[in-house]
């Protein structure tokens, strides 16, 4: 079976080891066509590039861009991206900037719950000082003893209706898409199970997003049960999108998915990697 993985974070973003180690642990992984997908950055992909060709393994540029569609946070993945191009780049500049004064009302909240210098800390776990995230903080809340691992830290702090969530307003679905067309790229819509939509909602969003040229959808994720990947292998059928999977591996050891342990598509799927692969 041909074994695709991509979706897929480096310390660029909030992963924790560097882009040529991430794709040297895919390739080592048996993985053959590799994305890397940092949040809102594409610093990394040149490294994880070099790597994957001094291993014989195919790869693709990628990107994953936060977006607020409705008020809710969704994620777009951009595969085959060119990273030079300008109007993608200023897109993604802008969403770092936000990210920055996003992190200091974070930290504000964390403080007024008990929890001073969070700022400080998650900046202390960003390797790149333009991409801070809820995984720093996290890390750090963990590493000062406040909680045992990083769930727990998003259970109790981080996720809507805990004391350290602060709404945001990151790029709009059509922004998202736009760069990514833009740039020569595909826009696959990750993880669609992790939004907790509606049945309506979810048409809502699957209809704009194509609407607005997206392509594919991430059916097999690795936050997907087997249930959700197959109910998401129906709706990519029924709307004409191509199936995508990634791992969203971050690090060794915190309780996500490997880089390329993935499930195969559902059957009937049409794989996005079509698109720059033989069949
Ligand atoms: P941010 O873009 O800064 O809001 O951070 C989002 C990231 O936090 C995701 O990409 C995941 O890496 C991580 N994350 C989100 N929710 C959880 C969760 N419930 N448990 C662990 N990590 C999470
Ligand atoms: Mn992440
Ligand atoms: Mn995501
Ligand atoms: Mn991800």
């Amino acid at each position: 079976m041909f074994k695709a993985d991509l979706h897929c974070h480096s310390h660029v973003s909030d992963g924790l080891l560097s882009p040529a180690e991430v794709a040297a642990r895919a390739h080592a992984n048996g993985v053959e066509l590799f994305a890397l997908t940092d949040h809102d950055d594409v610093a990394g992909l040149a490294a994880a590039r070099r790597t994957a060709a001094a291993a014989g393994m195919d790869f693709l540029d990628g990107v994953e861009i936060s977006v607020t569609w409705r008020g809710a946070t969704v994620h777009v993945v951009g595969l085959g991206i060119d990273p030079e191009h300008a109007e993608l780049q200023a897109g993604l500049a802008q969403i770092r900037a936000g990210r920055g004064e996003r992190a200091r009302r974070i930290a504000a909240a964390l403080h007024d719950v008990g929890i001073a210098g969070a700022l400080q800390g998650a900046m202390s776990h960003a390797h790149n000082p333009e991409l801070v995230g809820r995984t720093h903080f996290a890390r750090h809340i963990v590493a000062s003893g406040r909680a045992k691992d990083i769930p727990s830290v998003f259970r109790h702090y981080l996720v809507k209706g805990k004391p350290g969530y602060v709404n945001h307003e990151w790029a709009s679905l059509a922004q998202a898409a736009g760069w990514i067309r833009a740039a020569g790229g595909c826009a696959v819509l990750a993880h669609p199970a992790r939004y907790e939509l509606s049945r309506p909602a979810m048409r809502s969003l699957l209809q704009e997003f194509k609407a607005l040229g997206g392509a594919a959808l991430e059916v097999v994720a690795g936050s997907h049960t087997a249930e959700q990947s197959a109910r998401f292998a129906r709706l990519a059928a029924e709307w004409g999108l191509l199936a995508s999977c990634g791992s969203d591996f971050h690090a060794p050891g915190e309780g996500g998915r490997e880089v390329g342990r993935l499930a195969a598509l559902p059957p009937g799927c049409e794989p996005v990697w079509r698109l720059w692969r033989e069949a």
